[in-house]
């Protein structure tokens, strides 16, 4: 398997180093983070990205956050109905440990890291030790801000710490990147408080541009 990563792995070269989802070598391993806010997608790209080393024969170790009550624990699923297997993270969870470990069964040429607004800034530096120590990439995938516009703790760590950051886009109903969320309950009213991770509740997100983030809440304001 070492023979194999080797051998796969581009060099600067490479024609692979051309296609859109770049394929990254151990000697430029980086701790990335791709943050969005609901619904962009995010899952999807951090899946094709996945395949696209598995379908040249390289090995990928997935990880999601762990949450109560959400359908397919220990698996990323994508809302275009793909999906892949992946072990779980909670805050006690040693990364640094837990990629050493998996690394003992084999190489793997990128770490990804889903729900990674979910990391604690401890396990942000296990993952900023793995990729200067073992070298190997880190991808991390995660919401930027949560339903009131404040930064989730990973989320917070990643953007302090990672060295290189991707926005994952997509748009307000009004048609301009959408970098807000508002949490609906289940009859469709916008929520200004409660838990920053609420687990196995009814309610829903949208994701809206500043502008009609800063509507919905204030017009919520108004009538309280
Ligand atoms: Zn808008």
């Amino acid at each position: 398997m070492g023979r194999m990563l080797k051998n796969c792995a581009p060099s600067p070269a490479s024609p692979l180093r051309e296609t859109r989802q770049p394929i990254y070598h151990r000697d430029m391993a980086k701790l990335y983070f791709h943050y969005s806010t609901m619904n962009a997608g995010k899952s999807t790209v951090l899946l094709q990205a996945s395949h696209n080393y598995r379908e040249r024969g390289m090995q990928t170790y997935l990880l999601t956050a762990k949450l109560d009550h959400r359908a397919g624990s220990g698996r990323i699923a994508s809302r275009i109905g793909i999906s892949a297997e992946a072990d779980t993270f909670t805050p006690d969870v040693d990364l640094f440990e837990a990629i050493a470990t998996r690394l003992e069964a084999g190489p793997i040429a990128c770490v990804f890291i889903d729900e990674a607004q979910f990391l604690t800034e401890t396990q942000v530096w296990q993952l900023a030790r793995t990729v200067d120590d073992i070298k190997v990439p880190v991808m991390c995938y995660g919401l930027r801000v949560d339903f009131q516009g404040n930064l989730f703790p990973g989320s917070a760590a990643l953007l302090a710490l990672s060295d290189e950051m991707r926005e994952v886009r997509t748009i307000c109903h009004c048609g301009k990147k959408a970098t807000m969320v508002v949490r609906q309950d289940e009859n469709g009213r916008v929520l200004r408080e409660g838990a920053q991770v609420q687990i196995g509740g009814n309610e829903s997100y949208v994701s809206l541009c500043r502008r009609h983030w800063r509507i919905a809440m204030d017009a919520l304001q108004k009538q309280s």
